[in-house]
């Protein structure tokens, strides 16, 4: 937006007020305990969880934004030093506990900063948002400049709603009733995913302690412990569920991994030094398998779509995304009608110019841009993926195959600028931080 006005997800000094869209450590990087730039405005539920991240915050700094309501500021033009309005609404984007969407107006125009969001067809909160977001723009034709999360801003990103990939999940735990099953998760997010793991199959879901405060937090069913000897389903850190470790944990009981991701590409092993290739998404993933707007997916039950990726003997992967897959993109476009598209996440080594796909459905008719074009995209406030136990494992990872993937990966138009999400670390395979994905602030 203008300089000097407002930021989102962004915390270097010099705006008047500042925005939050969700708590993932990629879109809080500068964000602290001391911190004292000015307000900032969060959603109800990410100023309950803040603390927690951040132990010493002044509160007195937190404004809440209730979804669905518009919120009125007074704020000083930096152009002409007056008084301006803005008008800010805060909208479900459906990606972690507590996500919005965040709908500016005033003087500037109308923008809309998506954040991290999922936009399912068929999904409930998805439509509610949908209508909250039609009732915020009103009158307007569309909104003049989106902010949107690109993580998947292209066709080769297809995968299927939560509900379908959970399915998955549960039908492989139940398939194994002798193993012990190990989920990497975030810090944040794909709650909803264990909740019904637990609820379809009758048994409490092993957390860490951090994370079962959070869970408390969030008020969700009281299905998690940290008693790991109560049950044989147990969520980690996604960075420490690793091969070597399951190839360990199998000596003593037959254990499976599981990674629910909306990862595109898996680079997988067979022994040591030799490694698959070729493309994991584009020849498994069906549109008409997985569209809900497919004729053929009505047609079948969910969880029919064929069995979850096994990408290592003990390590399952299963297209589970908090952020949208390229249709849901390309269908929430349409909505906004946006004059102009930016990218938040512009150095992800998957990096999409989403004005290269989408300009077409632009209110002006834009030239197409070059697919990995980033002269928009600024440098300050980037978003990092690393991850680490502690910090909040924002996005989903992005697992990439080597060999010859890589020059389909040329083809399709990604960027491969880090290759390596998954490491070979002696037998084992270690997740790690993949991208540091910019994020466009102001
Ligand atoms: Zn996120």
């Amino acid at each position: 937006m203008e300089m000097g006005l407002v930021s989102v997800d962004r915390w270097v000094q010099g705006s008047q007020a500042y925005f939050l869209t969700h708590l993932h450590s990629d879109h809080t990087k500068g964000l602290s305990s001391s911190w004292s730039h000015g307000l900032l405005f969060c959603s109800p539920t990410t100023a309950k969880l803040l603390p927690f991240k951040f132990p010493d915050f002044d509160l007195s700094l937190l404004r809440i934004l209730h979804v669905g309501t518009t919120h009125t500021l007074s704020l000083r033009s930096p152009s002409s030093s007056s008084t301006t309005t803005v008008f800010v609404t805060a909208i479900d984007a459906c990606h972690c506990p507590g996500s919005v969407m965040l709908l500016f107006r005033g003087e500037f125009g109308c923008v809309l900063h998506t954040g991290d969001f999922r936009w399912e067809v068929g999904c409930e909160r998805a439509r509610m948002a949908k209508q909250v977001l039609r009732a915020a723009l009103g009158g307007e034709d569309g909104v003049d400049v989106l902010y949107l999360d690109n993580t998947y801003a292209n066709p080769t990103y297809d995968f299927p709603s939560r509900q379908v990939a959970a399915r998955k999940v549960i039908d492989l735990v139940k398939s194994l009733p002798d193993h012990d099953v190990i989920i990497g998760i975030n810090s944040l997010g794909k709650e909803d995913l264990l909740v019904q793991i637990a609820m379809e199959l009758n048994i409490k879901v092993c957390v860490w302690p951090e994370r079962l405060r959070t869970m408390r937090i969030l008020g969700l069913p009281d299905v998690f412990t940290t008693d790991t000897t109560i049950t044989r389903v147990r969520a980690v850190p996604q960075c420490s569920l690793k091969i070597d470790t399951l190839e360990t944990m199998n000596q003593r009981r037959p254990t499976i991994g599981i990674l629910p991701s909306g990862l595109p590409w898996a680079k997988k092993y067979i022994q040591k030094g030799e490694f698959l290739s070729g493309s994991f998404l584009t020849s498994r993933y069906k549109r008409d398998k997985w569209s809900e707007n497919s004729k053929d997916q009505s047609d079948k039950p969910i969880g029919n779509t064929g069995p979850p990726e096994q990408i290592h003997q003990h390590m399952y992967a299963v297209p589970y995304s908090e952020h949208s897959n390229y249709f849901e993109i390309e269908d929430f476009i349409k909505v906004v009608k946006p004059t102009s598209i930016k990218g938040i996440v512009s150095a992800s080594e998957c990096y999409i110019e989403p004005m290269h796909f989408f300009g077409r459905l632009c209110r002006v008719n834009q030239p197409k841009q070059d697919l990995h074009n980033r002269s928009e995209v600024k440098d300050s406030g980037k978003r990092v993926g690393t991850v680490s136990p502690e910090t909040s494992l924002g996005d989903d990872v992005k697992l990439h195959r080597y060999g010859s993937g890589t020059s389909r990966i040329k083809l399709l138009g990604v960027r491969k600028r880090r290759l390596s999400v998954l490491i070979r670390k002696r037998r084992g395979v270690k997740i790690v931080d993949i991208d540091s994905p910019e994020i466009v602030g102001n």
